[in-house]
């Protein structure tokens, strides 16, 4: 649906700011103090709630700016595809310098493609030496300005706020030159930055909205989760009617906490959102087929009470070592879709009880190799699926020897294989028996009789103390004086 609006107009929009750095060199300090200072906020009970954005204004403009996210977050964030950051500020403590997260942050904020801010900050230290941190920066390919380069830097302290003021100027300046804009009368878009299980509310979610209005009434559906936008509050606690790009808000109300980083889609009815979902559904139940075990099997039927009792026999005559998922088909006739759904599966089963396929879909059936069968006696039913288990089921196989016959005389070789002769050393040598080849202690073919004679006449077998004539087909060649020792293969 987002496809197919009309382009409208753009509006300028504001900043989303991401403060990145290593560990310690005061990325919470800064971001404590700009919205202390900042913010128009009625603050629960001075609690510092952790909301995954704020919303600043600074000389009567906005900035958003995201709780400082770890950097795997914010890389995969982007690899979602969302465009959470317009601008980073990269916080290096002056009594520091460059540090290994310094120079992540830089490598997430070159893949973002964004611009971002040196912010030196600590300079209220005695031991603050800015002008050695722009030369760990030049070493990491950072020239800021004065230093041959470009990159806006602003010494500060986030403890004392000095400068503090100086940096949300050029956060603004630098946005300006962005030209960041956006549409407002679409379906908005959006991406969870931070989710939580509220105790009183529910699941619950930080949502940037990047494009778009969020308006109150409308639906959302972020990755497999789903809510009402009923809840609905600006990152500050108050309840709102809408809400433009480059907005947090938060949502409470989903089916299920939602997962950091899932871009949001809206939809305008409950309706409209439930189609959409339902293939997401879908989705996820394929992915669970095909997780299945070695067999897959979909039970259809007319009424939900021959289902229930349909699954619950199924689950009863499961044999061991068998893994067998059964999956709830739903009633009404078998469909494209069940088909399509149990194909996932190694092994792919349809049960229906009472109810019909279409030859197109039975067509489709043997395609995806699923194998599709209608009763409408239950126990049949059962019968059939029991012995079907019973043949998938993967058999162990035991050898039980027979006898072993020493190798006295190897000859040529004809089209139909070898022959040779020896005497039966115990047990005895059945004309079907299979055979290994021992060398010494070794075992050095595999092979099985074709043929067996006794005193130059075919015989059924030679018992021990027998001589006799064995032609036979084998993996390699025979030699004298190699024993042969025979079995057969039996199913455990
Ligand atoms: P983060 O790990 O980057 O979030 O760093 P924090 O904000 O937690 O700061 C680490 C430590 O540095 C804390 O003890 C802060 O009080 C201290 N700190 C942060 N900014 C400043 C500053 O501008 N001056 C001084 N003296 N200390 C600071």
């Amino acid at each position: 649906m987002t496809n197919t609006h009309t382009k409208q107009p753009h509006v300028v929009r504001h900043p989303i700011v991401v403060i990145m750095g290593h560990v310690d060199h005061g990325k919470t300090t800064l971001l404590d103090y700009i919205r202390k200072t900042n913010i128009v906020a009625r603050e629960a009970g001075g609690i510092t709630q952790h909301l995954g954005a704020y919303e600043i204004n600074w000389n009567g403009k906005q900035i958003t700016f995201l709780d400082t996210p770890g950097h795997a977050t914010f890389s995969l964030m982007r690899e979602r595809g969302a465009h959470v950051a317009d601008l980073a500020i990269l916080v290096v403590a002056a009594d520091d310098g460059v540090k290994p997260q310094t120079k992540e942050a830089l490598e997430a904020i070159k893949k973002a493609g964004i611009p971002f801010i040196v912010a030196i900050n600590k300079i209220d230290k005695t031991s603050a030496d800015i002008e050695r941190v722009k030369g760990t920066l030049a070493e990491a390919e950072v020239l800021v300005e004065g230093w041959g380069g470009t990159v806006p830097c602003v010494p500060i302290s986030a403890k004392s706020g000095e400068h503090v003021d100086e940096l949300l100027n050029t956060v603004l300046l630098a946005a300006e030159l962005e030209e960041l804009t956006a549409e407002l009368d679409v379906p908005a878009e959006g991406v969870i930055l931070e989710a939580h299980l509220d105790s009183r509310r529910g699941p619950t979610a930080t949502i940037l909205v990047t494009n778009g209005t969020l308006t109150r009434g409308s639906f959302i559906l972020c990755g497999e989760t789903f809510a009402p936008v009923r809840i609905f509050e600006s990152v500050n606690g108050e309840a709102i009617e809408k809400a433009g790009p480059s907005t947090p808000v938060r949502v409470a109300g989903f089916n299920e906490v939602p997962r950091v980083g899932t871009l949001m889609k809206t939809f305008e009815s409950k309706a409209e959102l439930e189609k959409d979902f339902k293939v997401v559904e879908a989705l996820k139940r394929k992915k669970e087929v095909a997780k299945a075990g070695e067999v897959g099997i979909l039970v259809k039927a007319d009424v939900i009470g021959s289902l229930e009792a349909l699954e619950a026999e199924f689950k009863k005559i499961i044999p061991e070592g068998l893994e067998v998922t059964i999956f709830d088909g739903g009633v009404g006739e078998i469909g494209e879709a069940d088909v399509k759904l149990i194909s996932a599966a190694k092994r792919a089963i349809i049960i229906g009880f009472h109810t019909k396929v279409k030859s197109n879909i039975l067509e489709l059936a043997e395609r995806l190799k699923v194998e599709v069968k209608l009763f409408n006696i239950i126990y049949e039913a059962i019968d059939w699926t029991k012995e079907r288990f019973d043949e998938l089921r993967p058999r162990k196989i035991m050898r039980v020897p027979t006898g072993k016959m020493i190798v006295l005389k190897v000859f040529k070789s004809n089209s139909h294989g070898r022959v040779v002769g020896g005497r039966v050393r115990e047990g005895r040598v059945p004309k079907d028996a299979q055979f290994e080849v021992l060398r010494g202690d070794e075992v050095v073919a595999r092979g099985h009789i074709k043929g067996l004679q006794k005193n130059k006449a075919e015989a059924e077998e030679l018992v021990e103390g027998n001589e006799g004539g064995l032609l036979v087909e084998v993996s390699r060649a025979i030699e004298e004086r190699d024993v042969l020792q025979f079995f057969y293969e039996r199913e455990a």
